[in-house]
Parts: C-alpha cells; structure tokens; sequence
C-alpha cells in the first residue's frame, strides 16, 4: 500500500508518502517554529494562514520525492484532529481536493495515532503494548492489543508534559519551543534541587505536572526575590529528573501490569535525552523491547500519519468528502 499522509495539527504543515505503513518514501515538512518564536508560542490564527501558504508545496513536494505518481497512491490519509481547528482545516480541506481530484480514498487519522505508529518506522509493533504518549498537548498511557485498537489507561489531570516543559522553559527565560531548550540546558546542570513527584494515588496510572511547574516558578521566584543568581542549569536538570522519573515508573508499572511485549514512546518529549535514556534503563532492567522513534519523527511529520493511516486504510475506515476537521477527538474511535 503507498499512501500520503498530511498533517496540519498544530505549526508544521507536512506530508509525506508511506509504503507498507514501514518504509518512508518522502517526508516533506514546514515548519513554522521560527515565525510563532517571536509570539513565545503558536498563534493559532498566524499557524493556519502559514497552512494554507504551505500545503499545496509540501504535497507536491513529498509526491516529487518520493519518486511515485499521483496513479500509485493507494489512498490520502489526513489528520482530522485533535488540535488547532482553524490549522486542521487546511489540511482536511486540502486532503479532500485532492482526494477528489484524484479520485482516491480518504482515510481519517487521530493525530495520536500518528505519534504511536512513528515506532513503526523502527520496529514492527508487537501486542501487548504500552505507548506512553508525551507531547505538547498530551500524556497518556495508550494499551494496544493489536493494529488500530487503542485504550487509554491512564491520562494527565492538568497539565501535559510538553507544556510544563514550555512554561518552566519560559519561567526561565528561554524561547519557544522550551522542551528542546531545557534538554540542552540541563546537560550542564546537576539535579540538586529537589522538586515534587506526583505519585498521585497507589497505584494510579494518571499524571499532573502542575504542581511541579508551580513549584519550579516559586523556586525561581524566591532565588530572584534574595537576589541570588538563577542557577539555571541545576533548574533544568531538576525539573527533567521529576518529569523522567514519574513517565518511566509509571510505564513501567503499567507494562508489568499488561505483560505488554513492548513499551513504546510517542510524541515530542520523546525526543528528550533524559527520557530516552531513563526509558532505556529501566526497560533493560525489567527485560521489556523498548521502541523509541529517532528525533526527526518525534515531533510533528506527516510520515507517522501516513503510517497509521495505513492501518485505517486496511481496515476499511474511509471519510467522505463531509469530512470536518475536530479540535477534540476520543482516540478509542480510530
Ligand atoms: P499534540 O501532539 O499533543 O497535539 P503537539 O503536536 O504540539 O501536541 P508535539 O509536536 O508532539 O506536540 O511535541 C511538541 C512538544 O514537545 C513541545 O511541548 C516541545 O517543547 C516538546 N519537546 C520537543 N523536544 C523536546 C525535548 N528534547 N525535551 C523535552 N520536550 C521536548
Ligand atoms: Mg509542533
Ligand atoms: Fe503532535
């Protein structure tokens, strides 16, 4: 199956063309992080303008790269959601157009999805699984039992990863994205100071952060009010070893818990050096194949959507050209 994948969630407009749901053709991506910098942050209406700017170029693009013609595509994927609605418009708009143009299949994607099945680009996926899912406006901990079935066990109460890692970053003075930032930054740094886990009840498989983000900007807060000099780095890699300690516990928990044959992770924290490394540890040590997808495919791309909208594809899930774009979508319905 050869399939194009088209993502417009957020501020990357990107598509790329996907053979098998395993072998990355073209992986086409424009992304907006320079122009939204300035504003400390995505500018919804900014991000769907740059969209529409973008999206016939980064189609047109992946299909030259990707060495096929419009004739050897099997069907177009696309996230509807979730995400900025006025960015996921452009993409299921222009998913559509071409859909029809073409006359291919259209095959809806949870935006979710896409960051699980970036593993597959490294592994073919083994079931029982556990993704801890970690992105800017996600946590969770997804069970899978096989292709294209997706049960969230356990989901952040406030704040998710990737945006406790933005605002700390700010409270820091760094730029937008502050994950990234924070991740260079502690590298120099010592994890001195000692800042909340939040366990949350025996045995619980959700997550908050919020109290850790309260906790770092009262920190820094009460260091500016004597006077003393932000000591930056110990900051960072503090607040990284919280964040890293409760992701990899709590997985771990819920992988023995599943007898799960895998452990995945997803989404852009994933690209972060002290997670990665702490995933990897704690996943040898109880014996469990650990996936995690390289930097490129942590973030945002249309590669991952393509992968997962393989599986939608084969089994059987097609929109019609009613299809709308959905800020807010349930993962269990994909
Ligand atoms: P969602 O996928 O939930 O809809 P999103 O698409 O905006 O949200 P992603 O693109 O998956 O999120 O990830 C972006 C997030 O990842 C940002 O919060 C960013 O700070 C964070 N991030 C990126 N690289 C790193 C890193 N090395 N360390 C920590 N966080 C990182
Ligand atoms: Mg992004
Ligand atoms: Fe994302």
């Amino acid at each position: 199956t050869m399939i194009l994948g088209i993502e417009t969630s957020c501020d990357e407009t990107a598509a790329a063309v996907v053979e098998n749901g395993t072998v990355i053709r073209s992986n086409a991506v424009s992304s907006q992080i320079d122009i939204h910098r300035r504003f400390g942050g995505v500018v919804p209406e900014v991000a769907s303008r740059h969209h529409v700017d973008q999206i016939t170029v980064i189609c047109e693009e992946a299909l030259n790269q990707s060495g096929i013609t419009w004739e050897d595509l099997d069907a177009i994927a696309v996230t509807q959601g979730p995400g900025l609605i006025g960015a996921l418009l452009v993409g299921v708009n222009g998913a559509k157009a071409l859909a029809y143009v073409h006359g291919l299949p259209l095959v809806p994607v949870h935006h979710i999805t896409g960051h699980i099945y970036a593993n597959r680009f490294v592994h073919e996926l083994e079931f029982p699984l556990i993704a801890l899912v970690v992105s800017g406006g996600h946590t969770e901990l997804v069970s899978m039992k096989e292709h294209g079935s997706y049960e969230v066990i356990g989901t952040t109460r406030d704040d998710a990863a990737g945006e406790a890692f933005d605002k700390v970053a700010r409270t820091l003075g760094l730029p937008y994205p502050g994950g990234p930032e924070i991740d260079r930054m502690a590298q120099g740094g010592r994890p001195s100071i000692d800042f909340p886990r939040a366990w949350l009840e025996e045995g619980s498989l959700d997550f908050s952060f919020s109290g850790l983000k309260s906790a770092v900007i009262n920190y820094v807060h009460n260091e500016q009010q004597r006077g003393h000099e932000l000591n930056s780095t110990d900051i960072a890699a503090s607040f990284q070893e919280s964040v890293s300690e409760v992701l990899v516990k709590k997985t771990m928990y819920a992988a023995k818990q599943m007898r799960a044959r895998q452990i995945l992770v997803a989404g852009g924290v994933s690209a972060n050096s002290k997670v990665r490394s702490e995933m990897e540890k704690a996943a040898r040590a109880q014996g469990i194949p650990l996936v995690i997808p390289p930097l490129s495919l942590c973030t945002d791309n249309a590669a991952m959507i393509a992968a997962s909208g393989t599986i939608g594809f084969l089994k059987g899930a097609r929109a019609d050209l009613s299809l709308n774009g959905k800020a807010s979508l349930a993962i269990e319905d994909f």
